[in-house]
């Protein structure tokens, strides 16, 4: 029998080309030629879960009451761990009941939110250079992103100011990010405070991912949203086990907030989902009841690892600042490079691979993004290449 053509669809027609597919050929090519490759482009933790969470897992695991269906918003148990949690690290009160949403990993919910929320032509506002599940969940959804542009002169903050009366007016839903990936940076209580004002005036829904909350330096912890008066009323917060407890490939997160936005995105998944297992959920309860000294001494290696690298390329004469949070650097690239043409030359001339900055949006035009997710030695040995190879 013939074939016929198999075609996808409008939606995965219309993304956006893949701006890292040239940079993974060249690493394939590199690797292929013997190349001791420096990984600096992914951002994925590379020590490994603390042993308490795996061996709870473990334990869990035997037990069969969860080898049946997880109910798809997630364990009583671990929503109460997850409201105990909020509490003692941001003071902040949630009902278990309503206002805690388990999730297959962050991503999955802030995928699926623009489901329950975005209708075709309705605009989402999108901070830019960012997390592409933002765009292309609402392009998904038939929606139109907004761009909010991050850049030096407004500080990579979203300019609240900049989005035109009518835009703001007409928008149904808004991603905030803080510590951000990619440029690190933090959002103050006060600007979550105009944030609410803006959200109430405009009657915008408030989604704000916040996976990198426990990932900070020089003892400054980053702010909750849901410590402002009012942001219960207007948006959600994401979180994630992934990026503090080492456990990205657990896949599990959660969202708390707003209780009609989580039922909306409760219904989504209700159709699409069956929950997170049972037994990653027990695990995560021992993850959120652990002491502080677990997440203090990973800041602590990511913070040596920072105090490695960026020194050591601003006396390359890079410019760069020490990031506050997260575990990115975001360097503006040398005079006669773009974004694409200095990976490319780190990659070629020094066997490092960074991710372009356009690759998070076209105002990350004129970046790259390096991770700490490797050794003090190997960054230390990175730096050493770069001042070999010049630019
Ligand atoms: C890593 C990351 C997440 C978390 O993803 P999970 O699905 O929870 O593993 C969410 N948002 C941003 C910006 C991230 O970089």
């Amino acid at each position: 029998m013939a074939g016929f053509p198999i075609e996808v669809a409008t939606r995965i027609k219309t993304l956006p080309p893949y701006l890292f597919a040239a940079i993974d050929k060249m690493k394939q090519e590199a690797l292929a030629r013997g190349v001791d490759i420096i990984n600096l482009g992914i951002g994925d933790p590379d020590l490994p879960t603390p042993t308490p969470i795996i061996d709870s897992l473990a334990q869990a695991a035997k037990n069969p009451k969860h080898h049946q269906y997880p109910s798809y918003e997630g364990m009583l148990s671990f929503r109460k761990a997850v409201a105990d949690w909020y509490k003692r690290r941001f003071n902040v009160a949630l009902d278990p009941a309503d206002e805690v949403l388990t999730l297959i990993g962050s991503k999955e919910g802030i995928g699926h939110v623009h489901l329950a929320f975005i209708d075709p032509g309705d605009i989402v506002l999108v901070p830019s250079p960012g997390y592409p599940v933002y765009p292309v969940g609402t392009s998904f959804c038939g929606g139109v992103s907004h761009i909010m542009p991050l850049t030096k002169a407004n500080g990579f903050l979203p300019d609240l100011n900049a989005i035109p009366k009518d835009v703001a007016k007409k928008a149904k839903l808004m991603w905030l990010n803080s510590p951000n990936n990619p440029t690190s940076v933090i959002m103050s209580k006060d600007y979550f405070k105009r944030v609410v004002e803006f959200a109430q005036e405009n009657q915008v829904i408030v989604c704000h991912d916040a996976a990198y909350s426990e990932i900070y330096y020089d003892g400054k912890r980053p702010v909750s949203f849901l410590e402002v008066d009012g942001a219960k009323d207007v948006g959600v917060e994401f979180h994630s086990l992934s990026k503090t407890y080492n456990m990205t490939g657990w896949r599990i997160g959660f969202a708390v907030g707003n209780k009609n936005v989580l039922a909306g995105l409760g219904r989504v998944k209700s159709q699409l989902d069956s929950g997170v297992f049972e037994a990653v959920q027990a695990a995560g309860i021992t993850a959120l009841g652990l002491d502080d000294s677990v997440t203090d001494e990973l800041r602590k290696i990511y913070q040596e690892r920072r105090d490695t690298l960026v020194p050591g390329l601003k006396k390359l004469g890079l410019e760069v600042d020490p990031p506050p949070a997260a575990f990115y650097i975001w360097v503006t690239v040398p005079k006669g490079y773009t974004s694409a043409s200095f990976t490319a030359h780190l990659l070629e001339k020094a066997g490092i691979v960074t991710t372009p900055g356009n690759g998070f949006g076209a105002p990350g035009e004129g970046y790259i993004r390096m991770t700490v997710c490797t050794t003090k030695e190997r960054l230390a040995e990175a730096v050493e290449r770069i001042k070999k190879a010049g630019f």
